[in-house]
């Protein structure tokens, strides 16, 4: 696959001429990975008419939040998806037996291997290409996101379709038409993940401050392009 070639015809496609393509690629040897978040919703919402039984994957941390739960059942109910809820190996209690309470407090890296990127590396061998939805204005170490990419992590294809979009773009389409959101987000929650680790942000602060905060981690794992580094 020549991946030069595929990002600069993609640079000025849009998400959907990529989904497009992403589907006619690697039909049900493609999923989409989402938290259900804005950009994954747009992303869904589009597949519902490219690809409607592609395979979508959700991690789930057994730590998120009630609301995001809920937010994800009415979705998957609505929208009939074919929904993989990636759990990991052990429950927050089994963890907790293991390494120790609140473990996100005092090693997230090592709970955030145990919780997302280990089961997520197991979930994705059986697809040859996977769809997420960074995008380059999210954080500096998403700048360079390319629309294809090689994932020498989980030795597949990351497809990144909405990496040229904006924050303000992605929310004037949800409200343009008329599709969910997680009900946290109308409290200043901008980037949602597990509840131990996210936080309201304020006005001031950038889209992902309220991620391990106090803390100088600023990604899961998941998309971080050594894999041979243990970091979460
Ligand atoms: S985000 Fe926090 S609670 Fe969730 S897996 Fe990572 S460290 Fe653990």
């Amino acid at each position: 696959m020549d991946f030069d070639a595929l990002n600069q015809r993609f640079e000025d496609a849009s998400p959907a001429e990529i989904l497009r393509w992403s589907w006619d690629t690697f039909a049900d040897k493609l999923a989409i990975v989402t938290s259900f978040q804005p950009t994954g919703i747009v992303a869904l919402s589009m597949l519902r008419t490219i690809a409607p039984r592609i395979s979508v994957l959700t991690i789930d941390t057994g730590l998120l939040f009630e609301s995001t739960y809920q937010f994800i059942d009415q979705i998957v109910r609505e929208w009939d998806l074919d929904l993989v809820r990636i759990c990991p190996e052990q429950t927050p209690q089994e963890q907790a037996e293991t390494y120790g309470d609140a473990l996100w407090q005092r090693d997230p890296n090592l709970c955030c291997q145990l919780r997302k990127v280990i089961p997520l590396k197991k979930a994705l061998t059986g697809y040859q290409a996977w769809i997420t939805g960074l995008r380059r204005d999210q954080s500096e170490s998403r700048r360079a996101t390319r629309i294809v990419a090689w994932d020498a992590r989980h030795e597949n294809v990351k497809i990144s379709p909405f990496a040229r979009w904006t924050e303000g773009r992605v929310w004037a389409y949800l409200e343009s038409h008329g599709l969910p959101y997680n009900p946290l987000h109308d409290q200043n929650y901008t980037s949602i993940g597990c509840q131990p680790c996210t936080r309201a942000v304020t006005q001031d602060e950038d889209n992902r401050a309220g991620r391990w905060s106090g803390s100088p981690k600023i990604e899961c794992g998941i998309h971080l392009p050594d894999p041979t580094r243990v970091e979460g």
